[in-house]
């Protein structure tokens, strides 16, 4: 069974073709019968979650586990013990699937050296976080009429990601996976919440307005205050200022141009209300579509035989 670490090995067209299936299933007809199978999936969060976390549950649940939900102050973490030997003592117990959140880049690629069953990455640190960047690349797939996957389908498209970019797992995998549909992406931070070194196939800028100029799509994303050292903004006024989605600031995008966040969102610091509640605003639509996307991955990790590279 593979591993589903980083958006980059992420099987995008299958995996859009089992989000289809089940977004019909729920959605356009009466829910099938589960079908338990008296099994564990683990879902192991060691940091606060909301969305990422229900939606994976639900996940376990449709496809008839049962979710064993572990954070790190309620297990033996919190005494001491290591994350592979988690893993291990989880793979004893037989648990078919581990979803793993972790404020540690790179703790889903120890998981996995040790695990038996599939690590599914819930967000490592500042690294990844590849369910979202799925997610979000599926919510714009639908939203422009679901082209082919296999092609670059999104070439052409100018993509603008805006906020705390230097802390942002979620930009790091959407990065990936939007580059490799062939969209232009922008990532627009500033200066203090910028990259160490710029990432591949992204053009980096301080200017907001140069990101959302003739932009298709605009992402707003989170302050991490929680990953963040020390100060790294000098004030929030003047980051709302240079750098909130407003509806002016959102003028300088293509008229059609809609607006994504991955949430939790903060009202009022990076995004205005009116944008936040805009019918051009897709967020509770990524919501949604999170749903899709995670029982896809979970079922086709679960399901695909193991694949020399994925370990
Ligand atoms: N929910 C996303 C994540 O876990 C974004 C955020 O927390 O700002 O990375």
């Amino acid at each position: 069974m593979p591993h589903v670490l980083t958006a980059a090995e992420l099987p995008v067209p299958e995996l859009f073709h089992r989000a289809e299936i089940w977004r019909k299933r729920l959605t356009e007809q009466p829910m099938p019968p589960l079908q338990p199978k008296a099994a564990l999936v683990a879902l192991l969060f060691y940091e606060p979650s909301t969305r990422t976390r229900a939606a994976f549950e639900q996940a376990a649940v449709l496809l008839g586990y049962h979710p064993l939900v572990l954070t790190a102050e309620a297990s033996s973490v919190a005494k001491g013990e290591s994350l592979q030997d988690t893993v291990r003592t989880l793979n004893a117990q037989g648990i078919r699937a581990i979803v793993l959140r972790h404020p540690q880049a790179g703790a889903p690629w120890q998981a996995a050296q040790v695990s038996e069953a599939p690590i599914l990455n819930a967000g490592d640190g500042a690294h990844e976080h590849p369910t979202q960047a799925l997610l979000d690349l599926y919510t714009l797939w639908l939203h422009y009429g679901k082209p082919d996957p296999t092609a670059r389908w999104l070439s052409g498209r100018k993509i603008a990601i805006v906020g705390d970019i230097r802390h942002s797992r979620v930009a790091r995998s959407n990065l990936i996976l939007m580059a490799q549909a062939g969209a232009e992406v922008w990532l627009c931070a500033p200066p203090t919440l910028q990259p160490d070194a710029p990432l591949p196939h992204a053009h980096h800028t301080h200017d907001a307005d140069e990101a959302l100029r003739d932009a298709d799509v605009v992402m707003a994303l989170r302050l991490q205050t929680e990953r963040m050292q020390q100060g790294l903004l000098p004030n929030l006024d003047a980051y709302r200022r240079d750098y909130q989605i407003h509806a002016e600031r959102l003028r300088l995008a293509k008229p059609d141009c809609v607006v994504m966040h991955p949430g939790p969102i903060q009202r009022g610091v990076e995004i205005s209300d009116e944008v936040a509640d805009s019918p051009r605003s897709l967020i509770l639509t990524q919501v949604r579509n999170g749903v899709y996307a995670r029982v896809a991955v979970l079922e086709w990790a679960m399901e695909a035989p193991k694949t020399p590279s994925a370990g």
